[in-house]
């Protein structure tokens, strides 16, 4: 249930309200906008269809939320998310964020080599797997809390955020403390206990599609984040599986209208998993700034022959900045900006 409040409601009334709910076991999710607060009542319909909430004080109108995903949906909240970190970088505002980094950090010296290349280029935001969850188990798995070190130092020297994949409940926490993104990868995006706990944290949530999902799972797993009070989701289409063997995925580019129009939530895309094949991935990212994209996640690697993951899918940093540099002339085409 959606409780819209009036204009001039006091935080002794929203407190009030939020009491009521949790001492029917209900969780209310408070959402302040520009003009209105909301408070979504979240929890078993029957003991919400009970109370009378429209003559609480302070409330202007009661609406039941028809999807099944709740705190995800326009319907609970009409203007967009817009998540905000340091340095004024804002994901889900007119700026398209770039996060771009290596598969894997496989070193030091060149993650720190293609940070500086990647932010001279224009991106804000580091990406790089220190836990990577790989479909072999005999390939690279990463180097771990090694490998959240190193971002951190880069974060240190560069500036740059850093986004780095979580696999395990068990190392929420250790990911949490070297980086300013939680990513969800697309094999656990149903991984419902994962999200429940990364739910439990104040800090951004990358969530990449499940490469089988179809939106309406990827908004439920986002719901689950947030049903534990994390409201700062960032989707991700990283390409579904198809009957099309070209590309490593189907980029899923219809996604971005569909979940504009059905969720407040910003949705970035990443087409390095989508394609499979660097030289596609250009192409894909200008296609996804037009379709209405927040931002990109893009793989960029010194010599992706030797990388020890997705080398295929990898961009040089020359190609990478070529790229940034046309994407530049997209933006502003569709009323952003890079
Ligand atoms: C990644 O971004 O490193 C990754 C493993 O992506 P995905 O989960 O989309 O395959
Ligand atoms: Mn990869």
């Amino acid at each position: 249930m959606i409780i819209v409040l009036k204009p001039n409601v006091t935080q002794k009334e929203i407190d009030h309200i939020s009491e009521r709910l949790k001492e029917h076991g209900l969780t209310a999710h408070v959402s302040k906008g520009k003009e209105r607060t909301i408070i979504g009542a979240i929890g078993d319909d029957r003991v919400i269809e009970t109370l009378p909430l429209s003559i609480f004080p302070g409330v202007e109108q009661v609406m039941p939320i028809l999807s099944p995903y709740k705190l995800v949906s326009r319907e609970f909240k009409k203007e967009n998310t817009v998540i905000e970190f340091e340095n004024g970088v804002t994901i889900g505002d007119k700026r398209v964020e770039v996060m771009a980094g290596p598969c894997a950090v496989e070193n030091a010296e060149n993650l720190l080599e293609i940070a500086e290349a990647v932010k001279s280029a224009g991106a804000r935001i580091l990406r790089g797997g220190a836990f990577k969850p790989r479909t072999s188990p005999y390939t690279f798995q990463g180097l771990g809390e090694e490998g959240l070190a190193y971002l951190a130092e880069t974060r240190k020297k560069t500036g740059l955020l850093i986004v780095t994949e979580v696999m395990d409940t068990t190392e929420v926490e250790l990911v949490a403390k070297y980086s300013d993104i939680l990513q969800i990868g697309t094999r656990n995006m149903q991984n419902f206990r994962l999200l429940q706990e990364v739910g439990k944290y104040r800090k951004p949530v990358l969530l990449k599609r499940g490469l089988s999902a179809t939106i309406k799972e990827f908004l439920m797993a986002a719901e689950y984040i947030m049903s534990r009070g994390n409201h700062q989701v960032i989707l991700c289409e990283r390409g579904i599986r198809t009957f099309e063997p070209s590309t490593r995925n189907t980029l899923d580019l219809c996604a971005i209208p569909v979940i504009k129009h059905l969720s407040h939530l910003p949705i970035i895309v990443d087409p390095s998993h989508g394609t499979g094949k660097w030289d596609y991935v250009a192409p894909m990212a200008k296609a996804a700034i037009a379709a209405g994209a927040d931002g990109l996640m893009i793989e960029v690697h010194l010599d992706p022959e030797k990388a020890l993951s997705d080398g295929e899918e990898s961009l040089k940093p020359p190609k990478f900045k070529a790229m940034m540099e046309e994407l530049r002339k997209i933006a502003p085409a569709v009323g952003r900006t890079i």
